[in-house]
Order: structure tokens, then sequence, then C-alpha cells
């Protein structure tokens, strides 16, 4: 039986793991929260003090942690995962963070001779639970390889996408096209009403033209037109904003670190900002079709 430290127990890690648990893993987790560590124990896994304690026989090393920092500290630092796994585990980061601190950390990683992936996912807290999550993977050939069979008892699609960091980046740009065709869409959507165009005839038109994107026919920031869609709860989160947001931000600064021209992902990050901002970080990020209304 394989043994797989897991290091972030939250919302995404915490379901993962326990994914883990049920495909026959033996999981030794860490988290800094007791709520967190408990779930690990109800799932059948085991709770670690430290780092180190969850790290120490480890296989393979899963973490799901919140933003680039984090990620550096526990990784790198005499207390880290670096330091304290086995030389032959594989180590594997899903948190989304920034493509500079994903590179940081798997190049300290190959100089201590062990092989890494960045792996940041799609599909939110309803695909962790499910095991349906999209892992877009980046690192050596030979780490995909070995990555490939634990990511599968956590997730449906694995892509491998390229040397180190890239992974992250494809996280970054597909959200960025998403918040930008939602912001988009949304636009669309507000001009209709004060034209005197009706939503679902603007949705009937658009879905089947050249305007067609998911925004628009998978997750409509209307009610109505998509049953599923988060307009038609209120936009109860689905993903939040603030999420969005983080996201956005990312891929900001990847831009200006790489200079790419991103005037429109610029725009979106300014808007999110501005919509969290005004107290709607927790709503879903479709709900910026009201902001734009001018009811939020
Ligand atoms: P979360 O805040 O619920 O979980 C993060 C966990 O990390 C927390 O339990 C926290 O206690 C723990 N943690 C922080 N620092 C730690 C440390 N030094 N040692 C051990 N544990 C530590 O966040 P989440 O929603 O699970 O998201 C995790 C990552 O997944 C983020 O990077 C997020 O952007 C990404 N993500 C989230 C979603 C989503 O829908 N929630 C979807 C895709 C990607």
């Amino acid at each position: 039986m394989k043994t797989v430290g897991f290091i972030g127990l939250g919302n995404m890690g915490g379901p993962m793991a326990a994914n883990l648990v049920k495909a026959g893993y033996r999981v030794f987790g860490f988290d800094l929260h007791w709520e967190a560590q408990e779930r690990l124990t109800e799932a059948g896994g085991v709770v670690a003090a430290t780092v180190a304690g969850a790290v120490s026989d480890a296989d393979v090393v899963v973490s799901m942690l919140p933003a680039g920092k984090h990620v550096r500290s526990v990784y790198t630092g005499p207390d880290g995962v670096i330091a304290n796994a086995p030389k032959g585990a594989l180590l594997i980061d899903s948190s989304t963070i920034d493509v500079d601190s994903a590179r940081a950390v798997a190049e300290a990683a190959k100089a201590a001779g062990m092989l890494m992936v960045d792996a940041p996912v799609s599909g939110g807290v309803g695909g962790a639970a499910a095991g349906t999550l999209t892992f877009m993977v980046g690192g050596e050939a030979e780490a995909f390889e070995r990555a490939k069979p634990i990511l599968s008892a956590m997730g449906k699609n694995i892509i491998h996408a390229g040397g180190a960091g890239t992974g992250q980046a494809a996280k970054i740009c597909n959200n960025m096209i998403l918040g930008i065709s939602m912001v988009a869409v949304s636009e669309a959507f507000v001009l209709a009403e004060r034209l005197g165009l009706d939503a679902q005839k603007l949705f009937d038109i658009s879905s089947t033209s050249s305007g067609q994107c998911w925004s628009l026919t998978s997750y409509c920031p209307v009610p109505g037109p998509v049953a599923t869609s988060p307009a038609n709860r209120d936009y109860q989160p689905g993903f939040a904003a603030q999420m969005m947001l983080k996201d956005l931000k990312l891929a900001q600064e990847a831009a200006q670190s790489s200079g790419a021209a991103t005037p429109l992902g610029a725009q979106a990050a300014a808007l999110y900002a501005m919509f969290c901002n005004s107290g709607h970080a927790d709503m879903d990020f479709s709900g910026i079709v009201k902001y734009l209304r001018g009811d939020a």
C-alpha cells in the first residue's frame, strides 16, 4: 500500500485526501486547523503533528494550500517537505499559486534530487468531493507519469501541460478567459435589457451564434436560460468572486513578470476588485452582472 503525505486539508484538500483513502492509499495529513484534522480522521486518514511527521514515510506528497507564500514555507526550510520527505518521494502541489513560486519550489526540489509537479485543479469543491477534478500538470515527463495514478484517484482529466510551472500557467490563462468572458456576457445581457431585448431571446440567438461561450451556455449570469447557473439561486457560489479575483491577480502578476500585454485581463481584475470591495466577495462570480446593472 502506498503512503501519501497530504498538507492542507481545507475545502479542497479535505475531500481530495478522503478520495485517496477510498482508493486504498495510507494517508498521513497535516493542517493548521483542528476542524480540517478531524475531517481527515473521519475519512480514515491519520493526522500528523507537523509537516515533517506527515511526509517522513511518504511515497508521494500532495499539498493543497491557499497561496504561493504557504507553498514556499511548507516545502522549503529545515522543517519543510523537501528536507523531511524520503529522497525518492514524488512531490505534487495542487494549490493555485503564482508561476514564479511554483518554479522556485520545483527548482529547490530538483536541487535536492527530487521529482516535483505543479498540478492545479479545475472543478471546485463539488469536483473534489466527486473525484472528477481536472489536473493541469507542469513538470518533467517522468514525474508526470508517476503522478498520473495518484491524480486519477482524485480526478478525471489529467493533462500534461509542459515543464515546471506550466500547470499554473494553464490554470491562470484559463481563468483569465473565464473572467473576461463572464464580464463580456454580463455586459451583453445588461445592454439587451436596456434595448428591450428579452434575456431568453438573446440566449437562444447568441448560444447558436458567434457569441457562444461557456460563460453564456453553461453558466449563464441571468436567471432562466441555464437551470444549473448560480443566477437561479441568488448567486450563491459556485465559484466565489474573491476566488476569481485571486486568479485574475495571479494572471496580472504573470503578465507583468513575463511582459505579456493583457489589457482586458487587467480590466476584469479591476472590475472584480470593485465588486469584491463593495461587499460581494462571497457571491458567485457571475453576480458581476448585478454590479454592471447597478443593483449590487
Ligand atoms: P482552504 O482555505 O479551504 O484550505 C487551505 C488549507 O490550508 C486550510 O485548511 C489551512 O488551514 C491550510 N494551511 C494553510 N497554511 C498551512 C500550513 N502552513 N500548513 C498546513 N496547512 C496549512 O482553501 P481551498 O478552497 O481548499 O483552496 C486550496 C487551493 O485550491 C487554493 O490555492 C485555491 O485557489 C485552489 N482552488 C480552490 C477551488 C475552490 O473551489 N475552493 C477551486 C480550484 C482551486
